[in-house]
């Protein structure tokens, strides 16, 4: 490969910021248990700190709401898992979790988990046809049974196709009905406002690396008064919620990162907007088949991610699609997980309403603090040739 690797795949994983690579590094190098009491434990102590101070600051929490995980996928655990065993301990009666069809994994397999081995009802709202999750088909749910619902869960965008949902709406509607809300805001951090004090909202869950942090940090904003049952048991770090040695080297560069993310966020995402625009314009004009997924976002209004493209192309396996980009020099994504090497339609885009075979043709582009127009322009000079010969090897794979 003559030239690295074009980046469109920040939803992915970002690239990680200099200054948290810093961080990172030097706290690596000092050592420490935040829990010892001699001084180099205080020190390691001082830095996760100041870390929950900056990720509290980026979120609008309350530092000591914010309880430190390995991620997303393990906060996302510990609100739905934590929530439904203490609503359910509370009252048995409270088995039914409202939940969006287009959750990541680490909310609807946990769920789907819930049902399977401890008596959870698992009720998946619906989406329109751009992902969106309807407020009045939530506010039915929640009156249908008021009492019998243990918790709604529904994120905040959605990693896919770039949805922002109506998560004030939301978190009102839950409030008004004494329901636990718990929002995955994993690909909104750094993209769009993100409010942890919402009325209404209970947890949060939010990722390091998804903002230039390192893989292994992530965090849980659970106010005081959230009931939630720990997950994981042990020494009872983080008030008792998240038991294991704190990673006060990822945590400095979650730090970092979180605050620069955040204070560059609007500067951020107009620019990324824009080139999202082009990008979005010139797969168009390539391929006049191509379907954008999600909604369209012409005015920047916020409904939809700054730095999401993702399409449908007509005839064409999005696994083709992702390896001749790559032998080509692009780093993009089907934006789905595939399961043990078996590409799938992605569960999103069934939910919205997508037939198997035209979700198979799925690619996503996602933009992010590293892109430039130069990124754009390369993805747009291989793609003729790339979506030729995607068509031509089909649906059957066989690029
Ligand atoms: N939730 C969403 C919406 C995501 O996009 C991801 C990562 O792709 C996760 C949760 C999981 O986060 P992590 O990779 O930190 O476990």
């Amino acid at each position: 490969m003559p030239h690295d690797p074009v980046y469109l795949d920040h939803a992915a994983t970002a690239p990680l910021r200099p200054l948290a690579l810093t961080a990172v590094t030097e706290q690596l190098a000092r050592g420490g248990n935040p829990s010892s009491l001699h001084r180099p434990g205080r020190a390691a102590r001082a830095v996760v700190e100041q870390a929950r101070e900056d990720v509290a600051a980026a979120l609008g929490a309350d530092p000591v709401e914010v309880v430190f995980t390995s991620g997303g996928t393990e906060a996302d655990n510990l609100a739905v898992q934590g929530l439904y065993r203490h609503r359910r301990g509370a009252d048995p009666r409270r088995r039914r979790i409202l939940v969006s069809s287009v959750e990541h994994a680490a909310v609807a397999d946990t769920v789907e988990w819930l049902a399977a081995h401890e008596g959870a009802e698992a009720v998946w709202l619906p989406v329109d046809a751009t992902g969106r999750v309807d407020p009045e088909t939530v506010r039915a749910e929640l009156a249908r049974e008021p009492e019998a619902v243990a918790l709604l869960a529904v994120m905040w965008a959605n990693n896919e196709v770039g949805t922002v949902q109506p998560v004030a709406e939301l978190a009102a509607l839950a409030d008004g009905f004494g329901v636990p809300f718990h929002c995955d805001a994993v690909q909104a951090l750094g993209s769009v406002p993100v409010d942890a004090h919402l009325p209404g909202l209970t947890t949060l869950a939010v990722s390091g690396h998804k903002v230039g942090g390192p893989v292994g940090a992530g965090a849980l904003v659970a106010g005081r008064t959230a009931g939630l049952e720990p997950v994981q048991h042990g020494g009872g770090q983080e008030r008792r919620l998240r038991s294991g040695t704190l990673d006060a080297a990822a945590l400095a560069g979650f730090g970092v990162a979180a605050g620069e993310a955040v204070a560059e966020r609007e500067h951020e995402a107009a620019r990324l907007a824009a080139l999202r625009d082009r990008l979005v314009a010139g797969v168009r004009r390539i391929v006049p088949g191509a379907v954008l997924r999600g909604p369209e976002d012409r005015e920047h209004a916020g409904t939809r991610l700054p730095g999401n493209a993702h399409f449908t192309f007509p005839g064409c396996e999005g696994d083709s699609l992702l390896f001749l980009l790559d032998g080509a020099g692009i780093a993009s994504s089907t934006g789905s997980a595939c399961h043990a090497g078996v590409p799938r339609p992605s569960s999103v885009l069934l939910a919205m309403g997508l037939d198997e075979a035209t979700a198979r043709g799925a690619q996503r582009f996602s933009l992010g603090r590293t892109s430039t127009d130069a990124d754009v322009d390369a993805l747009l000079a291989v793609l003729p040739a790339v979506h030729e010969r995607a068509l031509r090897a089909g649906l059957s794979g066989a690029a």
